[in-house]
């Protein structure tokens, strides 16, 4: 259906599966008249959070202390929340963990790539990757642990593999500007017949779009936690060993989390089986907590209509655009098939003059919470679940008389914003 009228919107509205209906309605709402498109930087609050901390904090911190390590759930919450999760990544539960941050889970996950596929030792990186996880990679051949070979476009993934000297594949299987997706199955397979494994990061589709890493029978993979899943603000994130790999190895930070018996305090270690020795320290018991009011609703999820929706919210984007917005200087810088893209929509704004940042204030300051990566592109991140149809036709009104008015041209839009 192709949806110009805001009538067309509240039909598709309609037409959500009414399963996703009811678990859109357990997510709080934000503020009145404001319309948030930043399910790609920080998901919406699962509306029992509040409830949550407050028996976390009473319950388990002010009166039972040290007693909830074992009455509560706090030591096992990394593996369960982890399995909450693995279907929306078309894993098995015991092959997801939530633990540490996206980054670290990166290097976690790169070295014990090196160690499996050892004595090779190249990274294949893209180089304009997310920056933390160019970073890591760039530390580890820095300290001497690998050698990068760092591709601008992933046509060239083909040629980088081709000595047969290739450890890991390391890719964003979303591109977090222009929100291309990769062919997670296909590359993975490419890799696979050079020899070397496929690590993926799948912060901008893990909770938004589908994702089937055991289809593909990809090795390795890191999540953001705080994104689409709605983990709360510098939630843990996720990640994912496929079951061959799990006991391949030491892991690269042998903690005591990760120790065959955490409590016998042995003073030699010796990695636990599976996923466990993954993990390094103490979890982040409070950040858990909040993490698992979205898991609580992510377990109820069908992950193909998950999928499906989110496609329709991205395709009526593009339509209501293509009606609205085209010569005003703004152009889609994402894929138009939905299969092609990620959590969000890029667009780039190439008017005479234009002020990407600008016009990201001004939207903020019109109720469209938005976000601006430089130079020119502008992100509507859509959260499967609670951005409605006729949110996207509000924010599009919006922005179409924002451009007509050339408002962002205004100086109270020109401080630089995070
Ligand atoms: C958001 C994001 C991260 C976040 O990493 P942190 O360790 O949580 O700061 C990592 N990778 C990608 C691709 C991201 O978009």
């Amino acid at each position: 259906m192709t949806a110009s009228t805001r009538a067309d919107c509240a039909a598709l509205d309609a037409a959500t599966p009414p399963a996703l209906q009811a678990l859109a309605a357990r997510f709080a709402p934000g503020e009145p008249d404001t319309l948030y498109f930043d399910a790609n930087s920080i998901g919406p609050m699962p509306a029992d959070v509040p409830q949550r901390m407050q028996t976390l904090l009473d319950a388990g911190w002010r009166a039972a202390r040290r007693r909830s390590w074992n009455d509560a759930d706090w030591l096992s919450q990394p593996r369960s929340l982890g399995a909450a999760v693995a279907p929306l990544l078309g894993a098995q539960a015991d092959e997801v963990q939530v633990c540490d941050s996206t980054s670290i889970n990166w290097y976690k996950l790169l070295q014990l790539g090196l160690r499996a596929a050892a004595p090779r030792r190249v990274l294949v990186v893209q180089a304009d990757g997310f920056p933390s996880n160019s970073y890591v990679a760039q530390g580890i051949a820095h300290a001497g642990g690998a050698a990068l070979r760092r591709i601008a476009h992933i046509d060239q993934l083909n040629a980088a593999l081709a000595p047969g000297d290739v450890a890991v594949v390391a890719l964003s299987h979303v591109d977090y500007r222009s929100s291309v997706r990769l062919d997670l199955a296909a590359i993975t397979a490419l890799a696979h017949q050079h020899g070397a494994l496929a690590l993926w990061d799948v912060s901008h589709s893990a909770g938004a779009v589908g994702v089937d890493l055991n289809a593909a029978q990809a090795d390795l993979a890191v999540g953001c936690g705080y994104k689409y899943l709605c983990g709360g603000p510098g939630a843990p994130a996720l990640m994912f060993v496929a079951r061959r790999w799990q006991d391949a190895a030491w892991p690269a930070l042998a903690g005591w989390m990760g120790h065959a018996d955490t409590f016998a305090f042995a003073a030699d270690y010796q990695p636990a089986r599976g996923m466990a020795r993954h993990q390094v320290g103490t979890p982040a018991v409070i950040a858990n907590a909040c993490f698992a009011a979205a898991a609580a609703i992510w377990v109820e999820v069908d992950a193909g209509a998950l999928a499906a929706r989110h496609a329709s919210l991205g395709d009526t984007f593009i339509q209501l655009l293509d009606q609205d917005g085209a010569d005003a200087g703004l152009h889609l810088a994402s894929p138009r098939q939905a299969q092609q893209r990620g959590g969000h929509v890029a667009l780039r704004f190439a008017a005479p003059g234009a002020d990407v940042q600008a016009l990201g204030q001004a939207l903020v300051a019109a109720g469209v919470v938005v976000s601006t990566r430089k130079p020119d592109a502008l992100r509507f991140g859509l959260h499967p679940l609670t951005t409605r149809h006729v949110d996207l036709w509000e924010a599009v009104q919006r922005l179409r008389a924002i451009l007509a008015d050339a408002r962002w041209r205004e100086p109270r839009f020109q401080a630089a914003m995070v």
